[in-house]
């Protein structure tokens, strides 16, 4: 069974896709279970809670139409958080007030508030300072913990295109393998994220080897999202990311309902 964990619709800035139109694809895929994962990002002057509290009150009455209308299809409802190292207590005020089935946490910005997806990456040494601010932010963001899954590991690969010789975290181990000890110790899942496969980076992220250190220190719990932004992008990937998952050691994944893990087989 498919179960894609990260979509996003309307409701977030940078989709336009109804969620009836999301639900159509995922039946026509023959998707079971999937995730409306719209985002809310915590950084100071930007939006806030009382902006997101109104758009939730938009979503909800979405969320309530599509399940009655596609009733062979589980709708959850999800929600990217980005950046809530940034605001914490205004995220846990937010988080609290609504009854989300399953929470992403992410990074976006930097901590001087620069946005990871439009710096300008004149060289390699803007390139390298990036990804220590960005790895060190993650660390922290796992540290504080009150989501179930993290986002996208290698986000800035994203943007990196020509900058960077390969796509490839690799020579940010000594940074990564923090943050996957502080995943397991919390308790949250690592996100395998299949966007890249139409991608410049041509596979699901993160690497191989990612997968394998977090299995090796007795991590269990991922999810598999496809991060679509449009509707005809939902369940993308799926094969590739279940391929893997059985090459790195993995039997299942997992999905979260009313914040609850639930296994399931690959
Ligand atoms: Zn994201
Ligand atoms: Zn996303």
């Amino acid at each position: 069974m498919t179960c894609d964990l990260h979509i996003h619709s309307r409701y977030s800035f940078d989709s336009s896709e109804s969620l009836a139109e999301i639900c159509r694809w995922a039946v026509k895929r023959n998707i079971g279970v999937i995730a409306i994962t719209d985002h809310c990002d915590m950084i100071q002057g930007r939006d806030g809670i009382a902006y997101y509290l109104e758009v939730e009150k938009q979503r909800i009455k979405a969320f309530e139409k599509v399940r009655e209308e596609y009733q062979q299809l589980e709708v959850l409802y999800g929600i990217e958080i980005g950046n809530a190292i940034d605001c914490p207590e205004e995220t846990r005020k937010f988080l609290k007030l609504r009854k989300f089935d399953f929470i992403i946490g992410a990074i976006h910005f930097l901590p001087d508030g620069g946005d990871i997806y439009k710096l300008p990456y004149r060289d390699a040494g803007e390139v390298k300072r990036m990804f220590r601010d960005y790895f060190i932010s993650v660390e922290k963001l796992v540290r504080l913990g009150g989501f179930d899954s993290l986002a996208h590991l290698d986000y800035p690969l994203r943007v990196l295109k020509g900058k960077v010789s390969a796509p490839t975290i690799e020579n940010y181990r000594e940074l990564v393998e923090p943050i996957l000890s502080g995943l397991i110790l919390q308790g949250i899942a690592l996100e395998v994220n299949t966007r890249g496969i139409y991608d410049w980076q041509g596979r699901v992220g993160p690497e191989d080897w990612v997968l394998t250190r977090y299995r090796e220190l007795g991590g269990r719990l991922l999810t598999i999202g496809s991060d679509a932004h449009t509707a005809f992008r939902t369940g993308v990937g799926f094969e590739n990311a279940a391929e893997m998952l059985r090459r790195t050691g993995f039997r299942s994944y997992t999905i979260y309902r009313g914040r609850k893990p639930v296994e399931i087989p690959i």
